[in-house]
């Protein structure tokens, strides 16, 4: 005989249980049925909690952890990273003009091609809307440039249905000794904001 608690709290504290796929009793595919269910159910859970359910890119949390571990093992290790934060530009008017499911396309596309043309170590989230933060490996500011300059020439390859040409604007910079990850995010972004008032399709560093 199997018993199956499901349990819900309203606390913030939350105790994560896991639980393991049962040995199989052939005698018993109820119970196999449904140590299963809860299985897969967890495992769902735990990538809507760390993934964006759109591109399929880790979350903004996820960064955060990223980011926070980066920090720590520059300042332990003296490694060197770079920050990248990307826009699309005048995604708004893909929008406006093509609609929000071919809006979706794009976003999907474009994160691929991200994804495709960083390097295996490398981290990459959706920061959320059109924009997208990456964490690149012991990167100096000319790797850093090179590491844009692929990114670039991908973009202007990317097609999806009506969309023959999008682009992008860059806000960049590396990990200098005492850095939060604050006042890095601050420094993209202000590299950002400068990259579109520069005229976009374009990257400053910061
Ligand atoms: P800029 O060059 O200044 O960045 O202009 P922009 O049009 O890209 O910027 P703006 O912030 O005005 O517009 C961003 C748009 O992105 C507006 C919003 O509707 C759209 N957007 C955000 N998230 C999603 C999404 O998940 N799907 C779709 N289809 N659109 C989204
Ligand atoms: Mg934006
Ligand atoms: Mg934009």
């Amino acid at each position: 005989m199997t018993t199956t608690f499901m349990m819900l709290s309203e606390s913030k504290k939350s105790s994560k249980k896991v639980f393991h796929e049962a040995k199989p009793n052939y005698f018993d595919p109820i119970e196999k049925a449904l140590t299963h269910l809860v299985k897969m159910t967890t495992l769902e859970l735990e990538h809507l909690s760390t993934h964006d359910v759109l591109t399929g890119l880790y979350n903004r949390h996820e960064y955060l952890k990223t980011i926070r571990n980066k920090i720590k093992n520059a300042q332990r290790y003296k490694e060197e990273f770079g920050l990248i934060l990307v826009d699309i530009d005048y995604f708004k008017l893909v929008n406006d003009n093509y609609g929000h499911k071919i809006g979706d396309e794009v976003l999907k596309k474009f994160a691929q091609t991200l994804q495709k043309n960083i390097r295996e170590n490398d981290f990459i989230a959706r920061w959320g809307g059109e924009e997208f933060i990456i964490v690149t490996s012991h990167t100096d500011v000319s790797a850093l440039e090179k590491i844009v300059k692929k990114l670039q020439k991908a973009i202007k390859k990317i097609h999806v249905g009506p969309v023959k040409k999008i682009s992008a604007s860059f806000g960049l910079t590396v990990y200098n000794e005492g850095d939060t990850d604050e006042e890095m995010f601050k420094r993209i972004d202000n590299s950002l904001y400068a990259a579109k008032q520069n005229g976009r399709d374009c990257y400053v560093i910061g």
